[in-house]
């Protein structure tokens, strides 16, 4: 589908997320030239500011940074080793613990906020040598696709002609909207808060995750004597949390996870998110894909979204280079169904769990709560299992983990 007056491109990515640009990033040196819409202007895209979130990584999402020439742009300070996931239940101090203990890698994988791998993404992207335009402070708002190829309208008019459309435009992305990919959503009803705090014990590059009755409350370990704050309850009582000044919210953090690091004092700006899981129908079409959270949109508690949209951006990307390799049409429907269901075989299982969970921590019940308790203590005993998460949340890649 090639238009008269339509901007022409191989692909054209459209979101300029961490996914996005990391696809195109993947992309570089295929020959292909890549187009990515963004509706932030680039000034943004070069120094984004920090949003709250702290991204922890799996081994192989660090791998997959290194190859983008990503990770070595992130100053060797900042990322932040997780040694141990302690889960807990109620007021109950038995906790589930998830650590390395008899493998390889002495670290779960590494805590970096989410506005410095988007930082790094963009200047190995700008540094790869041609091939990616970046078309920012513009928006799709019509899409077309037949078997020819796609077009794409932008906000101000003008069209982009591709032979592969790309979707890594949010969970809630326009361009599976207007693709009339559905999608599944779970609205969990609870907003989440995540900020910084400073405070006066070590935390030992633990993680803790705290399911009280009505409230969650996880502190990720930063470098320093600080940890992040992740705090989820119903959206009214996070925007009272949002808008209290910095040492009354110090004082109820402190109060909310017991003491259990001493004093703790705010140490960033606050930011809040609405708490909704999305997984889109289908992740291809004709010539058309979905990645990132337009196709696997996690609820953050098991910390999955991001590395399932690395991963995901990576198959789509292998995909492509096979098919070039061999001759034949990149964007054809062999390729895309062979990343659809690749995509879908990596994330649905922990899709599906990650919101079971989420949905047994948020019931304060009875039969609930007696569940959360008898799930833990199980988890604990059940070595295969406690195993086969931690293989999950840490990805290593440097040959089989021993157990
Ligand atoms: C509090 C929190 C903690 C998290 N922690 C973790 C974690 O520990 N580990 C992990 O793996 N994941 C985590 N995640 C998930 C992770 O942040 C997301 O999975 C990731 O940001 C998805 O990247 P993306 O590029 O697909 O989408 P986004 O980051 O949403 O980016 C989408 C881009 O598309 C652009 N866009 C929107 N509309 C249009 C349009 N019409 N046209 C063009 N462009 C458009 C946007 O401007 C944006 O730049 C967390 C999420 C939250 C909220």
């Amino acid at each position: 589908m090639r238009g008269a007056g339509a901007m022409q491109f191989d692909v054209v990515i459209v979101g300029g997320g961490p996914v996005g640009l990391a696809f195109a990033g993947s992309l570089s040196g295929t020959g292909l030239s890549v187009a990515v819409v963004e509706p932030q202007d680039e000034a943004t895209l070069a120094a984004p500011a920090f949003d709250g979130r702290e991204i922890a990584l799996t081994h192989l999402s660090q791998d997959i940074l290194r190859g983008l020439g990503a990770w070595a742009r992130i100053p060797a300070d900042i990322p932040s080793a997780l040694r141990e996931a302690r889960v807990l239940n109620g007021g109950s101090p038995y906790a589930l613990r998830f650590d390395t203990t008899g493998r390889q890698a002495s670290e779960l994988g590494r805590l970096v906020p989410n506005h410095r791998i988007r930082q790094a993404l963009y200047e190995a992207l700008s540094a790869s040598p041609g091939g990616t335009r970046l078309l920012t402070g513009q928006r799709v708002t019509a899409l077309e696709t037949d078997v020819d190829g796609a077009r794409v309208t932008l906000a101000g008019g003008g069209t982009i002609a591709a032979k592969l459309v790309v979707g890594a435009d949010s969970r809630f992305s326009g361009t599976r909207r207007l693709a009339g990919i559905g999608a599944e959503m779970l609205e969990f009803g609870k907003s989440m808060l995540v900020a910084r705090m400073r405070h006066a014990r070590p935390h030992g590059h633990v993680a803790t995750e705290w399911f009280g009755y009505g409230e969650t409350i996880a502190m990720l370990p930063l470098n320093g004597e600080a940890s992040s704050v992740v705090l989820t309850l119903p959206p009214e009582e996070i925007a009272r949390m949002a808008a209290m000044d910095a040492a009354g919210f110090g004082a109820e953090i402190t109060r909310r996870y017991r003491n259990r690091l001493g004093p703790m004092e705010l140490a960033s700006t606050r930011h809040t998110y609405p708490l909704v899981a999305v997984y889109a129908r289908r992740f291809a079409g004709t010539r058309l894909a979905l990645l990132g959270d337009a196709a696997v949109g996690m609820h953050p508690v098991t910390a999955h979204g991001f590395n399932f949209g690395l991963h995901g951006q990576d198959t789509l990307a292998a995909g492509i280079r096979a098919a070039l390799a061999e001759g034949r049409d990149f964007a054809a429907g062999p390729v895309l169904r062979g990343y659809e269901a690749a995509h879908r075989q990596a994330t649905r299982g922990l899709y599906l769990a990650t919101n079971a969970t989420a949905l047994l921590y948020n019931d304060t019940r009875l039969p609930a709560r007696l569940l959360r308790g008898a799930a833990l203590r199980l988890g604990n005993h059940l070595r295969p299992f406690r195993q086969a998460v931690v293989s999950r949340l840490m990805e290593e890649t440097g040959g089989p983990a021993r157990v």
